[in-house]
């Protein structure tokens, strides 16, 4: 079928599943009915976009990604407002990322207003996806691979772009929960003039030991602590991080080590707004520990698409236990969190013009 979007070739699903209740959903367990697929080569640039039921992907076993990792993604989600109306959240900020991402693994830029008219039209399709209970929505995942079948270490001439689709649920369904956070000290994530501001395979594939490790001792996740010197805070698992000492809101500087998340840019702006102070700084750990120990550390919380904002209850550091503001969720993680998610459902409108409203 020609879509009515250029060069978009559109075919139905004529199998479509059961769309999971709310309450079944577990994060990135269940996916919709169609996928998009965008291919490159070096004749055609980025050529066939393509929307189609969800089905595995042919790859042959020597491909490039599978081997050295040449591979990007990103993370965003769409929300049923209560207008029943479908949102996107800066969503041409996440394309913006994704690009950057692919630039730093030499993997060709592709039109970033293409591809939102692609993923708009994917959402479209599959709308009934987008789950409506409070809380919940629908999770984009794009990613791009390398799709060389060759052995050699190089950066591949062939790539293949996909969008999968996932109905996810409430992040906090049992309401706010603190969580305890393990000061890594032996492992890296990445490193100065490493792939850290990138959203690519490799970072994960290095933080996974020391997650491991935290969790087997109970904890929820680690806090990352800068490659060369051990002492200057990068983030909290795969969310960006603040602190708030007295009343001041600080966060780590974008200095390529560290994901420059969407959800970290959005508190800052909110925050400069509002007239709060805000530090994009150097913080190291042993600032924190000092500002605990004389009651001026208020809150911690980590930021992330996923949660928007999780709020840190305990900080274990060389075998001592620091517990923040009793472990309750803080006065402004509170506000932050609700003023976002009132956006994302439509129950206020935001004044950055973050807000798309999805039209068919
Ligand atoms: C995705 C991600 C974040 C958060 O970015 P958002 O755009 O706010 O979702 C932070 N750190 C890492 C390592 C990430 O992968």
């Amino acid at each position: 079928m020609e879509s009515k979007i250029k060069n978009l070739t559109v075919k139905l699903t004529h199998n479509p599943k059961r769309i999971p209740k709310s309450s079944e959903l577990i994060f990135g367990k269940y996916f919709s009915d169609h996928i998009f697929t965008w291919d490159y080569d070096p004749e055609h640039g980025w050529y066939n976009p393509t929307i189609q039921p969800y089905s595995s992907l042919p790859i042959e076993p020597g491909i490039i990604v599978l081997h050295y990792g040449q591979t990007v993604f990103d993370g965003l989600k769409c929300y049923y407002g209560i207008d029943s109306k479908i949102r996107f959240f800066r969503v041409k900020d996440y394309i913006r990322r994704f690009n950057n991402s692919a630039r730093g693994l030499c993997i060709p830029e592709f039109n970033e207003e293409e591809l939102l008219e692609y993923l708009t039209e994917l959402i479209v399709i599959d709308k009934n996806w987008v789950p409506q209970e409070e809380g919940t929505a629908l999770y984009i995942r794009p990613i791009i691979i390398a799709a060389d079948n060759a052995l050699g270490v190089r950066s591949s001439y062939n790539y293949k772009m996909f969008i999968i689709l996932s109905p996810v649920g409430s992040y906090y369904a049992e309401g706010f929960n603190p969580v305890k956070i393990l000061v890594e000290e032996q492992y890296s994530r990445t490193a100065p003039g490493g792939l850290g501001a990138c959203k690519t395979a490799a970072n994960y594939a290095a933080s996974l030991m020391a997650g491991e490790i935290a969790k087997k001792k109970g904890f929820t996740q680690v806090l990352w602590l800068d490659a060369c010197h051990k002492k200057y805070i990068e983030e909290v698992g795969t969310m960006n991080i603040f602190f708030r000492i007295d009343d001041e809101l600080i966060t780590p500087p974008l200095e390529g080590t560290i994901l420059p998340g969407i959800t970290r840019d959005s508190l800052i702006k909110i925050a400069k707004k509002e007239n709060i102070k805000v530090s994009e700084r150097k913080i190291s750990i042993d600032e924190v520990i000092n500002a605990h120990q004389k009651g001026s550390l208020k809150e911690v919380f980590g930021s992330g698409t996923a949660a928007v904002i999780s709020p840190v209850g305990l900080l274990s550091y060389r075998g001592s236990d620091f517990i923040i503001n009793d472990f309750q969720i803080g006065e402004w993680s509170k506000y932050f969190y609700d003023l976002i998610t009132s956006w994302h459902y439509g129950k206020t409108i935001d004044d950055f013009g973050w807000i798309t409203i999805l039209e068919e």
